[in-house]
């Protein structure tokens, strides 16, 4: 086989918004490593380009990072190298920087013989500038990712000790960050003021467990202890738990992109169920949008659960109209030409004799680009559905993120340009609605003014620094 002709799958499958990253931490337990391994299993879904596990013995550090998914990455004789109770792992999608294995994380540097390795989840708006003040002032930098920069101001503060090093760290950095970072014997987690990404502290034994999203604690059969506040340091060290507050303050703008996409529907994140939010949207969909059709269905799995949600407060019948291929390896053979659409097909087929002559209402979670729902929408029509209507459980996406999803430009964003009627027209649906801004944050139980909603209203929390972009560190 031509090897041009594989491709990385991504490339093939509908481009969706992609998240940057999953942390996993293990404080204090003989099997770290292993643990770790299995709660990167379980944050797989927030990133699948990079894996990496570092761990020590209070002495010694060791550590493995490969691209890949994390099956790929690790096998048992690896894990088995990785000795120590202390483990941080990461799983990495690049928001900033690029895709290569220089920049898998964790990132680890030894700096006036401390070892710092750093996880980090999030976007800094001002990593360039810093950065490019450090490197004035002799600081040589190993990535083009945002997170080295976190590392390079604790080293210049350190000798403040690891609490104040963090904390004038914060300071300076700005935009959204969850982040571990782990020295020989100390684990140190941080989540910005606006707390845009969210962090977890789960009790295992007598060890702690830090994790992006709860599914992973419930995996490891961690017991969930609390989220880590916005603006918090929590040092984890044999002295026990000490939590101190940055001092920076901001008002909370937690992504409401991750309850509505990103998390896994089994995780508990904000104070909030992401399954029970997304069952309240669709049911605040048919709500805002009574429908006259025969059925309901998701594409799944994205509108599983706002579909669930609408079939139940509409009492219309919901299906499972198109079938979901579980098991598209990472590389197939690129189709030709002529085979253009089967990027799409390939992971969603449709039941024909369930949709034939139907009035068909599919829940979306989001449209981006419009491209893939045009597609689908013309296979639904191909096989006979009588009428598609569309409706997605939230506002239409008009503006960037620059807070670490991956829809940065404008350009991007089928909804900056057109109007409903026109994305209607576009994707050929015969009906398409998108729920109201009121009725997303209705959905969520949480204050309006503690949520980020920059990609709906333009109002950013925090301001982008002139330059930053993905790849603006090189
Ligand atoms: S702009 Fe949108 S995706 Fe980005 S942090 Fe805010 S709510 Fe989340």
């Amino acid at each position: 086989m031509n090897a041009s002709a594989i491709k990385n799958s991504t490339e093939l499958l509908p481009r969706r918004p992609r998240d940057k990253c999953g942390i996993f931490a293990v404080y204090g337990h003989e099997e770290a490593a292993k643990l770790t391994y299995f709660g990167l299993y379980a944050l797989q879904h927030r990133g699948q380009e990079s894996a990496g596990i570092v761990t020590s013995d209070g002495k010694n550090v060791r550590e493995h990072k490969a691209m890949g998914l994390v099956p790929e990455v690790f096998d048992e004789e690896i894990l088995n190298k990785l000795e120590g109770n202390m483990a941080l792992g990461h799983v990495r999608y690049s928001t900033t920087g690029s895709s290569a294995l220089v920049n898998a994380q964790p990132f680890r540097i030894q700096y006036a013989g401390e070892s710092l390795s750093i996880a980090h989840n999030g976007n800094l708006v001002n990593a360039h500038i810093i950065r490019a003040d450090l490197e004035k002032r002799g600081s040589i930098f190993q990535t083009t990712m945002d997170s080295e920069v976190v590392l390079h101001l604790m080293a210049r503060n350190l000798e403040s000790g690891l609490k104040q090093a963090m904390a004038k760290t914060m300071a300076q950095v700005q935009g959204a960050y969850s982040l571990v970072i782990m020295t020989e014997d100390t684990m140190i987690a941080a989540r910005d003021p606006n707390g845009f990404r969210p962090l977890c502290l789960g009790k295992l034994g007598s060890g702690y467990v830090l994790a992006s999203e709860t599914c992973a604690l419930d995996l490891v059969e961690a017991e969930y202890i609390r989220d880590i506040a916005p603006g918090e340091i929590l040092i984890i060290n044999q002295n026990g738990l000490r939590s101190i507050s940055s001092g920076v303050k901001s008002r909370k703008s937690q992504c409401i992109f991750e309850l509505i996409y990103f998390a896994r529907p089994d995780s508990n994140i904000f104070g909030q169920n992401v399954y029970v939010f997304r069952k309240r949207q669709g049911e605040l969909l048919a709500d805002e949008f009574p429908r006259d059709v025969d059925l309901v269905m998701p594409f799944p799995d994205s509108g599983n659960y706002a579909a669930i949600g609408y079939a139940h407060a509409s009492k219309i019948p919901l299906e499972m109209g198109v079938i979901r291929n579980h098991y598209i390896g990472r590389t197939f053979i690129q189709p030709s030409q002529s085979m253009r659409d089967f990027g799409v097909k390939v992971k969603l087929n449709p039941v024909k004799e369930l949709l034939k002559d139907k009035r068909v209402l599919i829940i979306e979670d989001s449209i981006i680009r419009g491209t893939t729902a045009r597609t689908r929408i013309k296979t639904l029509r191909k096989i006979g559905a009588r009428e598609v209507h569309m409706l997605v459980s939230c506002p239409p996406h008009r503006f960037p993120c620059h807070y670490g999803i991956d829809f940065s430009t404008r350009g991007e964003l089928i909804a900056s340009e057109k109007s409903v009627e026109k994305i209607r027209e576009f994707t050929g649906l015969d009906s398409l609605g998108y729920l109201s801004i009121n009725n997303l944050v209705k959905a969520t139980n949480i204050p309006r003014e503690d949520l980020c909603l920059a990609c709906f209203n333009g109002e950013y929390p925090v301001d982008i620094e002139e330059g930053a972009s993905k790849y603006c560190l090189g």
